[in-house]
């Protein structure tokens, strides 16, 4: 059961030494009873407090760190839908490269893994881990692509084999790789992982667990080399219950991999059981969770993983290196890992874009980020240089900005003249968005000597817009 705040100020030393980053035990213990703080953060708590404390002061789903510097996140998350506070910690994508390919076509598909970066509304994208899988008879293949997958990308791998002492060779080759060590079936389970574990000691990875037999040697290896472990069941009872045992066995880095059959029934179990741990407090279901997708069609496994990115995934493996797919998957990834209370904004200045002269025309639109990079890239794809004004707009959309009364001809003048844009720029040419044509006639009453044009209402079509309008004006 929840203790309230006071009940945990009583089990906390009571010297408000702040330390804590509160100005009182109380005021900390109120941010551990809401779970917006974590019983680490103070450093003098007594082992029996921690121990009676530990669970009540747990997040509901466990963040699991993974990744050699330990900058991998997953879980933490603490409500069902998003609009409700946020997302914290986005699913992570792994790509897999299959040992029987061609070493030539190998090494280019790792190069590209390594080179691919997808940048959008500010942000940079690149792949976050990369599956290795054995599928040639020969083990050396296998142990041969997954310590280049890992001098060659600097990812940690998740590696998949039939063959145990393939990986646990494989494990020992990767060491430091703070990898993820995927077993495919219970009957080698124990022993491979055991084994996998001691040879990546001290790289904290995930051990993927395939049924309960395995539990036991697998919990002590964990335990001993600081791995988190990855379970798997044949259905969701025996599941949640090995999840159980762990748990009270003291060890909470635990993944769930759900056994689910199809995208159908992932998504029912992976709600089910978010639902459960946020809902229902039901621990053993607060555990981030673990899907590697099987080859098929790219249109169903794009619509699989996007599936895995709304609802609730922590590790999400594709089958092979599509620069389409995951551009979709991570534009689908960066709008629902957003703080939907806090929109996203650029600082308010004059944006030179390209190598703009003082006579360079000047357009305007709002701070909110996303309207920001697609004016501004559309502007770039036009092949001209030019000046981008972006007022001070509380991070709205330009008819959003307007309705509030943030972007109006009375706010672009003031920001025209506390920015002294008229002593940089020479030009007198003020391009606003068509959304905004109303403005233009009290504009040019509040900038004098400026012409005002009306711009496209959609940034798409700012390209055609320069070629017409703007050649035509401006020579
Ligand atoms: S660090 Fe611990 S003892 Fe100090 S104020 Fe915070 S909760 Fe109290």
């Amino acid at each position: 059961m929840a203790l309230t705040g006071l009940q945990i100020q009583k089990l906390l030393p009571q010297t408000n030494c702040k330390e804590c980053g509160s100005n009182t035990c109380l005021a900390f213990a109120m941010k551990l009873a809401a779970k917006k703080a974590e019983l680490a953060e103070c450093p003098y708590v007594s082992e029996e407090a921690r121990r009676v404390l530990g669970e009540a002061s747990e997040p509901p789903i466990r963040t699991v760190a993974l990744g050699p510097d330990r900058r991998l996140l997953i879980g933490g998350e603490t409500v069902l839908y998003r609009h409700e506070k946020t997302f914290f910690h986005p699913t992570l994508l792994a790509v897999n490269v299959d040992d029987a390919d061609a070493p030539e076509a190998l090494g280019a598909t790792l190069a590209r893994i390594r080179d691919y970066t997808f940048t959008r509304v500010g942000e940079t994208f690149g792949v976050d881990l990369v599956s290795v899988t054995q599928r040639a008879p020969e083990a050396d293949r296998f142990l041969d692509l997954a310590e280049r997958a890992w001098r060659e990308t600097g990812r940690p791998l998740v590696l998949r084999s039939p063959d145990p002492a393939a990986l646990a060779a494989a494990a020992s080759r990767v060491r430091g790789s703070r990898s993820v060590l995927c077993c495919p079936g219970p009957e080698a389970a124990a022993p491979l992982l055991a084994a996998a574990a001691s040879r990546v000691r001290g790289s904290r990875s995930v051990l993927c667990c395939p049924g309960p037999e395995a539990a036991a040697p697998l919990l002590a290896a964990a335990r001993e080399h600081d791995h988190a472990l990855a379970l798997a069941a044949p259905d969701m009872d025996a599941l949640l219950a090995l999840a159980q045992t762990l748990r009270d066995g003291g060890f909470l880095d635990l993944l769930l991999t759900l056994p689910a059959a199809d995208p159908s029934a992932r998504i029912q179990l992976n709600t089910i059981v978010r639902r459960a741990a946020l809902k229902e407090a039901f621990r053993p279901a607060g555990h981030p969770l673990l899907c590697a997708l099987p080859h098929g069609d790219p249109l169903e496994t794009t619509a699989a993983a996007a599936t895995e990115i709304l609802k609730y995934g922590g590790i999400c493996v594709l089958p092979e290196f599509d620069p389409a797919q995951l551009a979709t998957l991570f534009t689908l990834r960066q709008n629902i890992y957003t703080d939907p209370q806090k929109p996203i904004q650029v600082e308010p200045k004059l944006y030179p874009l390209g190598d703009p002269t003082p006579d360079a025309p000047v357009f305007v639109t709002t701070n909110f980020s996303l309207t920001y990079f697609v004016v501004s890239g559309e502007i770039e794809n036009s092949g001209i240089s030019a000046w981008l004004a972006v007022p001070e707009c509380e991070g709205m959309s330009v008819l959003t900005a307007w309705a509030a009364g943030k972007f109006n001809a009375a706010t672009i003048a003031r920001f025209f003249a506390e920015n002294r844009i008229e002593d940089e720029v020479r030009s007198r040419t003020l391009v606003i968005p068509g959304y905004v044509a109303q403005i233009s006639g009290e504009l040019e009453d509040a900038l004098p000597g400026w012409k005002i044009l009306v711009g496209p209402q959609e940034a798409a079509d700012i390209e055609g817009f320069v070629r017409s309008v703007l050649a035509r004006t401006t020579t």
